[in-house]
């Protein structure tokens, strides 16, 4: 596993020697993609977690598993964590976050289809082997307000998910804060903080291009965000 944690050029050398940890994520985080499912949406928020083995980076080719149905993309923003957090606030929480990214939640769809009407858990269709490519990091102190980022995924020329930090139904810091009362968050590890709608197959071959960027600064000219491109291979 040649995977590490890494910031964004100029500020490749910050990330030091953060290990890698588990990633922890949320379903049902946006109102539309729960829609486009026809899921309900939950009480409180839906958690799982992809073990370090399911981590890859973008700078490769991902691959996506072959004979196990549909592979679905799930754009998140990822939120790389600093310092360990057990019951926190949610101000402790944004205190803790270190860098911002993009991660795709791969998600073996019809594999996920079987287990949920089983009611069994997701973990073959969520945790497997190159389930969660994840982008660089941009430092936390670049982003001027992560609770309004907007962030997009084109596939062939084609944008399939558009989404802004702000439509979430738990915020960031929030989510971070329940996450912390149910598992201990420890440094290097990450949240990812679920998926807007637009979510859909890949295939090998594919072309995906994924943005983030912070719709108020933007708009007065100064950030231009970040464009990651990912090229799906064959596994
Ligand atoms: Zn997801």
């Amino acid at each position: 596993m040649s995977y590490r944690h890494q910031f964004v050029e100029p500020f490749c050398d910050q990330a030091g020697d953060l290990p890698l940890g588990k990633v922890v994520c949320v379903g049902r985080n946006y109102a539309e993609h729960a829609k486009e499912l026809n899921n309900a949406i939950p009480a409180t928020p839906m958690l799982f977690i992809k073990p370090a083995t399911s981590v890859v980076g973008l700078e490769t080719p991902i691959s996506i598993p072959q004979d196990k149905g549909r592979c679905h993309h799930e754009l998140e923003v990822s939120v790389l964590i600093g310092k360990t957090l057990v019951n926190a606030t949610a101000e402790e929480s944004k205190q803790a976050v270190i860098g911002y990214g993009l991660g795709l939640d791969l998600t073996l769809r019809d594999v996920q289809d079987r287990l949920k009407a089983n009611g069994h858990p997701w973990e073959a269709a969520k945790a497997f082997d190159g389930a969660c490519p994840l982008s660089q990091f941009i430092p936390a102190a670049e982003i001027s307000n992560p609770l309004t980022l907007n962030l997009t995924l084109e596939r062939n020329g084609q944008l399939q998910q558009q989404g802004n930090t702000a439509e979430m139904i738990t915020g960031i810091f929030e989510l971070i804060a329940y996450m912390s009362t149910m598992f201990t968050l420890l440094p290097g590890d990450v949240v990812m903080t679920g998926t807007p709608a637009g979510v859909g197959p890949l295939l090998a071959g594919d072309q995906l291009v994924l943005t983030l960027f912070d719709s108020a600064l933007k708009e007065s000219g100064g950030f231009e965000g970040y464009r990651f491109n990912v090229l799906v291979g064959n596994s």
